[in-house]
């Protein structure tokens, strides 16, 4: 029998102290951790509960942007009025996401933290994965792997990360605050997850004991015409195979910036700089989207079950670049 200590925290300098030890993990709605742990994937060894501390704020930022509490559910961070037609790609993007029952439960902060849904991994029956045992091999290199990443990947892992909220984040330059040990730092989401290299137990780049306070909108001139397209094998509580967010700040038809994140694809939301390039000073047009398209996927590396990966992304693209600019 597995043992684990519960203890909830009063405050966030407390959670810090008691998340600082090795073995402890932080729980807020647990939608995530509890399946994992209940199927022997996870294995704390102490529990600090979280979701008292009043971290759920909503709020406008003296520089006009927006901060959503870590402890907002998914539910209200989706639908609060300082998000949903503001922030609409990032609305659409958690609305896309789960269960309307686990959204209400599901945390802001949890969701950046969710863990892949690779078969291999959630399930301990399968011995090979270097995610959840370090050194243990892939099972998925040579595997089913349909849903796997198809950018960026590396011989230790071809996982996915899960989220599709944190796709929509990257495109509008959010960032991620967070408090531990060592202080407050804030980072941009972009860099929070990582790729898989030679440490696929890593998702992200968050530390013992630190805790996600915050999530930072910026004020932006992309948001307002931004959109969320996901691609999925049913209509609703499934994950992407492929998802696209993008915003586009167009001035007299043209692109004069633009944010294109693609989910599902990669280990991490996956911002696709060579099709912004392609994009960017442009007028928007068949010709000219369907080259950044193929821009976006030029580096992929397909697997035996996920090369339709690659014409899904293209397609999704354009479609979402036709929804965000208004094309018929
Ligand atoms: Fe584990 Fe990653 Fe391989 Fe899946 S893809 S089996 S998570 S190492």
């Amino acid at each position: 029998m597995h043992s684990i200590s519960y203890e909830r925290a009063r405050d966030v300098a407390h959670a810090i102290e008691l998340g600082s030890t090795p073995g402890s993990k932080f729980i807020g709605g647990g939608t995530n951790l509890l399946d994992l742990y209940k199927s022997g994937v996870e294995r704390p060894v102490r529990l600090i509960d979280v979701s008292r501390i009043a971290l759920n704020g909503i709020e406008r930022l003296p520089d006009g942007g927006v901060r959503i509490g870590a402890m907002a559910s998914n539910t209200q961070a989706a639908n609060h009025p300082l998000v949903r037609t503001p922030y609409r790609v990032l609305s659409e993007a958690i609305l896309n996401g789960a269960s309307a029952q686990l959204r209400n439960m599901a945390t802001v902060g949890g969701n950046l933290l969710q863990r892949t849904r690779c078969y291999y991994f959630t399930d301990p029956a399968f011995k090979q994965c270097n995610k959840r045992e370090p050194g243990s091999g892939c099972a998925a290199l040579d595997g089913f792997n349909r849903i796997h990443a198809i950018l960026g990947a590396s011989d230790a892992c071809i996982a996915t990360n899960p989220s599709d909220m944190a796709v929509a984040l990257v495109a509008l330059d959010a960032g991620v605050r967070l408090a531990g040990p060592e202080g407050e730092r804030t980072l941009p989401v972009a860099e929070f997850h990582r790729l898989p290299g030679d440490e696929p137990q890593f998702d992200s780049v968050i530390r013992q004991g630190e805790l996600i306070m915050a999530i930072d909108l910026p004020p932006s001139a992309f948001a307002a015409r931004s959109h969320y397209l996901k691609v999925r094998d049913r209509a609703s509580y499934a994950f992407a195979l492929v998802s696209v967010a993008v915003a586009l700040d167009l001035q007299d038809g043209a692109v004069r910036d633009l944010r294109l994140v693609l989910g599902g694809v990669a280990h991490k939301p996956w911002r696709a700089l060579e099709a912004e390039d392609v994009l960017r000073g442009q007028a928007l047009g068949e010709e000219v989207i369907k080259r950044a398209a193929a821009a976006a996927v030029a580096g992929a590396q397909p697997r035996q079950h996920n090369a339709f990966k690659v014409e899904l992304a293209q397609r999704a693209i354009v479609r979402a670049l036709h929804s965000a600019g208004g094309i018929a």
